[in-house]
């Protein structure tokens, strides 16, 4: 049996678990990530440390997922938007030469879109567009349960597709109008104090939606029309019609995928073979990517660094 520890690095947050071949895998451990290089390092030499321990089986193997950009192949972070603090830090060196490892690395957008069809909620799916929802927007695309990277090597990024003005807020890419600044976590927020929803972070705002307040409901609405209109410009590039979503947001998702159903039907009513067959919400976002790195180290289709 082949076991292998699976790191999410985020901006947070850095969680971990080992997995196996056979679908077992451990407790999950999150540590929280200091906002420097060196204290980074030192958590995930814990992490790391404390996953091997609690695994079954001596383990070789370190999937790690984290935002980019990253350059995959010499596994160095190049300048993370999120995380300036990691800019330059040489991951590579650090899991093999200094901690023993063979390191597989992969952006974490695009390992969630691979855990989704692997373990999520669109296990067996061979096509699919899965975008992760939260303080950015992240995409995988997926074509024969493999990433699809274009001829770049860290694939596309489907968050910087331009949606249209009137959103002023720039993009972490220097841009306005992206996808992202109007599908993200603070532009939810922005609809939510639109409307007056009397809210100062976004996990109180899911209160006023079990209490069916108008206000939150419309701004659900609203938020699933800009997503419809989103997905609708996604599949008509890539013809895939299989859409997983992920991230904190997904949680949202059953209310606001049935208005970015209507937008889709609406949008796409002339070329129906377009329309979505299927929109799911990852069963537990916070696995996606986790999932994603074992599938790649199963498969081996990951890239060694
Ligand atoms: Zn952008």
């Amino acid at each position: 049996m082949n076991v292998f520890i699976c790191i999410d690095l985020g901006g947070t947050n850095i969680r971990g678990t080992w997995m196996d071949n056979s679908g077992n895998s451990g407790r999950i451990i999150v540590l929280a990530r200091p906002k420097i290089q060196e204290g980074t390092r030192e958590a995930l030499a814990v992490i790391i440390e404390e996953i091997s321990r609690d695994c079954p089986q001596s383990v070789k193997r370190v999937g790690l997922a984290s935002a980019g950009p990253m350059d995959i192949t010499r596994g160095v972070y190049l300048d993370p938007t999120n995380m300036p603090e990691l800019k330059g830090f040489d991951l590579k060196s650090f899991i093999t030469r200094d901690l023993g490892y063979e390191l597989v690395l992969e952006n974490d957008a695009q390992a969630a879109a691979l855990g989704e069809v692997f373990r999520g909620c669109l296990a067996g799916r061979k096509d699919a567009l899965v975008f992760t929802l939260g303080t950015g927007l992240g995409s995988g695309v997926i074509i024969n349960q493999s990433i699809w990277r274009g001829r770049l090597p860290a694939g596309p990024e489907l968050g910087h597709l331009y949606l249209g003005p009137g959103r002023k807020v720039r993009c972490g890419c220097g841009q306005t109008g992206c996808a992202e600044t109007w599908l993200n976590a603070s532009a939810l927020m922005d609809l939510a104090i639109n409307n007056k929803v009397n809210i100062k972070s976004l996990r109180e705002f899911d209160a006023y939606l079990l209490k069916n307040d108008d206000r939150a409901l419309k701004t659900m609405r609203q938020y699933g029309r800009r997503l419809g209109l989103y997905l609708s410009q996604v599949v008509s590039v890539f013809g895939i019609t299989c859409i997983g979503l992920s991230g904190g947001l997904s949680r949202l998702g059953p209310y606001f995928t049935e208005s970015a159903r209507e937008v889709l039907a609406h949008r796409l009513n002339r070329r129906q073979w377009l329309i979505p067959d299927t929109i799911c919400c990852s069963p537990d976002p916070e696995m996606s990517a986790l999932w994603g790195m074992c599938a790649l180290m199963i498969h081996d289709s990951g890239s060694m660094v």
